[in-house]
């Protein structure tokens, strides 16, 4: 099975982050991407516009990680706990990031 659809089963056809169900492409979590399942995420357009263009980022799309930062899935995990590091400025990042756990010290490098 090719890799997107790979995501796109375990995402249940939608983004793994806000769960729209828009446009979906594949993001690959640098540095932990080998190339396969483990290392990349199903995310719509605004939320990898917004990964990668951290100037663009809007807080309040971001409220969605109070779900998906309980993810199983580590690549999904890692982006959200980067997200809320992003945002904490904000504060209601900082309350879920003293919730979040990550037990791999190499899921903290940026
Ligand atoms: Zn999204």
């Amino acid at each position: 099975m090719a890799l997107i659809d790979e995501l796109k089963d375990r995402g249940g056809n939608q983004c793994e982050l806000c769960a729209s169900k828009g446009e979906l492409k594949m993001y690959e979590v640098p540095p932990i991407s080998t190339g396969g399942v483990d290392g990349t995420l199903l995310a719509c357009d605004t939320c990898v516009s917004q990964i990668e263009n951290p100037e663009t980022t809007e807080p309040n799309h971001w409220r969605c990680l109070n779900d998906s930062m309980w993810s199983e899935y580590r690549a999904v995990k890692v982006v959200a706990w980067r997200m809320l590091n992003r945002l904490k400025k904000e504060g209601w990042p900082q309350d879920l990031l003293d919730m979040m756990y990550l037990e791999d010290e190499e899921l903290r490098r940026k």
